[in-house]
């Protein structure tokens, strides 16, 4: 069996790799991080901070990242990679999603292909018991995939502890700097850093009237990014209840 943990440098995935670093769990052969070029900073960091700590307690870490026409947000048949939300006056939609499969699905197989010898594959995936949601089988046969986070009954909050306690950064979640999926936190954490902001700000922009006659948006709002209103309720001066009603009981 080939033992191949998915990297993609978020707090579950890390907490894993630092579990085998470490001896709470076996070694993979090899943590695979598929680098879709578009990561947030935060990430880069994390990664360029971790990658040494890891291979220096055995870990191996390689990083794979998509062929070039592959990697392009609209490939060169106009293709849409993301699932960008679409606009018409025929009604409001979503582009199929195709990033996660061409950016980190696709390169992490052709990668294991080559250096598998054959053998059978063991994937496994830093899923927490927060979101069982996603656990899923692999679609190929020669992949078996393993949540170990879940075997470990671990949830995201349970490894970020794990993290603390040994001293070892939590990381932020890892995603591309302009994913439709991002949460208002998420996105707000990106307008803070100038370049994660306006890489997604060229993007919304040069995705806008790439699939006539729909205009498509990063937003759900279908709003150009600029124009989103991501503040708080208590930034755009609505009280919060909490502090005056709670008495330490609730939301603890
Ligand atoms: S983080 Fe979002 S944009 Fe990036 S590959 Fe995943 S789904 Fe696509």
């Amino acid at each position: 069996m080939y033992k191949v943990l998915s990297l993609g440098w978020g707090v579950q995935s890390f907490t894993l790799a630092a579990m085998a670093a470490l001896g709470e769990i076996e070694k993979p052969d090899v943590a695979i991080h598929a680098d879709t070029t578009h990561e947030a900073s935060w990430t880069y960091a994390h990664a360029k901070k971790w990658t040494p700590w890891l291979e220096e307690y055995g870990i191996v870490v390689v990083v794979v990242v998509a062929n070039h026409e592959k990697k392009n947000i609209i490939d060169k048949w106009g293709g849409m990679q993301l699932p960008a939300y679409t606009a018409s006056k025929n009604g409001d939609g979503q582009i199929r999603r195709q990033c996660t499969y061409e950016w980190k699905i696709k390169p992490m197989r052709q990668w294991i292909q080559v250096h598998r010898n054959n053998k059978p594959v063991e994937m496994w995936l830093g899923i927490s018991t927060d979101e069982t949601l996603r656990m899923k089988n692999a679609d190929v046969k020669y992949i078996t995939n393993r949540y170990p986070l879940i075997e470990m009954h671990m949830s995201r909050l349970d490894c970020a502890k794990w993290l603390h306690k040994h001293q070892l950064d939590i990381p932020k979640k890892s995603a591309c700097t302009f994913c439709p999926y991002h949460t208002t936190n998420e996105w707000r954490q990106v307008k803070q850093l100038q370049h994660d902001w306006s890489e997604a700000i060229g993007v919304d922009t040069m995705i806008r009237h790439a699939r006539p006659p729909q205009d498509l948006f990063l937003h759900p709002s279908r709003k150009p990014l600029e124009e989103v209103d991501f503040r708080t309720l208590e930034e755009m001066g609505q009280m919060r209840l909490w502090d005056e009603e709670c008495s330490g009981i609730c939301g603890v």
